[in-house]
């Protein structure tokens, strides 16, 4: 059996459920040196107070980003490639119902489900993405197919879709992405006439990845419904390259949560790589010039998750909490969602 036909029926032990055949695994099972890799997760930023949520659902939202970690952690540890880690935590997160992205996705002022995603390799920096898209189960296969295959970066709405059909991409009906819970928040939010970011004014449900491997490549990857009660047609951060995703193997790695609208005109996660790059400030000071000094003057609230390229972390945020979570080889998980956790 070759290490591929391994790989995938070792993931499939792990998970039965989780169709792993997607990535372009190249790993190496005899390995004997595991070099250094980390990774990190978030399920979106927002008033996250542990007196607002019940303990019940405090531990389903926890369990979910704990199992969203191992299936990249998993791939990075088998000396699979960042990119391919990044890939199969956002998968994992969008078919989990709790989180806003691929099923479970919040709903425009029409009624309907308009996702977007991105995905960025540092190591060429060759990025893909896509915008309103209705039908795709993972929006972040569908951006990956768009890196891979097509020679345009972004593809959006029915392009995107007539696309995804030609390449064989899983497509669903749009009844998929229906939770009850979404439906409600968007009865309340056209009753209150306002646009709102996932659960409720102040939450955001966006899911990302950013990782480092042991080839010592960085990759990003971010998938969303975006905000809740939206414009039909309104695109946000998480599809465009260097406000939602960014990844150059020589500086980071960053994926974004928040109210798109102050990512994009900050472009975030490009803006924390040039301050690494050209103020040669560490990625933590970056992250924090970014995050605590430049999105407050134009009232910008959210977060992000970045990974440096020498497998450093950085998990930060301006609102009340994030749903996260992150590990290095060796070390084990640290799943947090508040901010006395930080
Ligand atoms: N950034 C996303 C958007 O504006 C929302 C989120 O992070 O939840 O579409």
């Amino acid at each position: 059996m070759n290490h591929e036909a391994k790989l995938i029926r070792q993931l499939h032990l792990c998970d039965p459920k989780f169709d792993f055949h997607y990535l372009n695994v190249n790993l190496s099972f005899n390995q004997t040196t595991v070099k250094k890799f980390s990774i990190a997760i978030h399920g979106g930023a927002g008033t996250l107070l542990k007196s607002e949520m019940n303990p019940k659902s405090e531990s389903k939202y926890r369990e979910a980003l704990s199992k969203a970690l191992a299936k990249g952690y998993f791939i990075l540890e088998s000396g699979g490639s960042a990119l391919d880690a990044v890939t199969a935590s956002v998968v994992y997160l969008e078919d989990c119902p709790l989180f806003n992205a691929g099923k479970g996705s919040v709903f425009t002022s029409k009624g309907t489900q308009e996702m977007d995603a991105s995905i960025m390799d540092g190591k060429t920096q060759d990025a893909g993405a896509v915008a309103m898209v209705r039908r795709i189960k993972n929006p972040v296969l569908l951006a990956r197919t768009v890196l891979e295959k097509s020679e345009h970066l972004m593809l959006a709405g029915k392009g995107a879709e007539l696309f995804a059909k030609k390449q064989g991409i899983k497509r669903v009906s749009e009844d998929y992405f229906f939770t009850k819970q979404r439906y409600k928040q968007l009865l309340v939010a056209k009753e209150n006439n306002e646009i709102t970011l996932d659960h409720d004014s102040r939450k955001f449900g966006t899911v990302g990845a950013v990782a480092f491997d042991q080839q010592n490549c960085l990759a990003a990857a971010t998938s969303t419904g975006g905000m809740t009660n939206k414009k039909f047609g309104r695109i946000g951060d998480t599809p465009i390259i260097g406000s939602g995703t960014w990844a150059d193997n020589s500086t980071c790695a960053i994926s974004c949560t928040g109210s798109g609208e102050y990512f994009m005109r900050m472009n975030v996660a490009f803006h924390v790589a040039c301050i690494m790059k050209y103020a040669k400030l560490s990625l933590e000071e970056s992250v924090h010039k970014v995050i605590h000094e430049l999105l407050p003057t134009i009232n910008g609230d959210g977060g992000l998750i970045a990974v440096d390229a020498n497998g450093n972390l950085c998990l930060d945020f301006n609102t009340e909490g994030m749903y996260r979570a992150y590990q290095k080889n060796g070390e084990k998980a640290v799943i947090s969602i508040f901010k006395e956790e930080k």
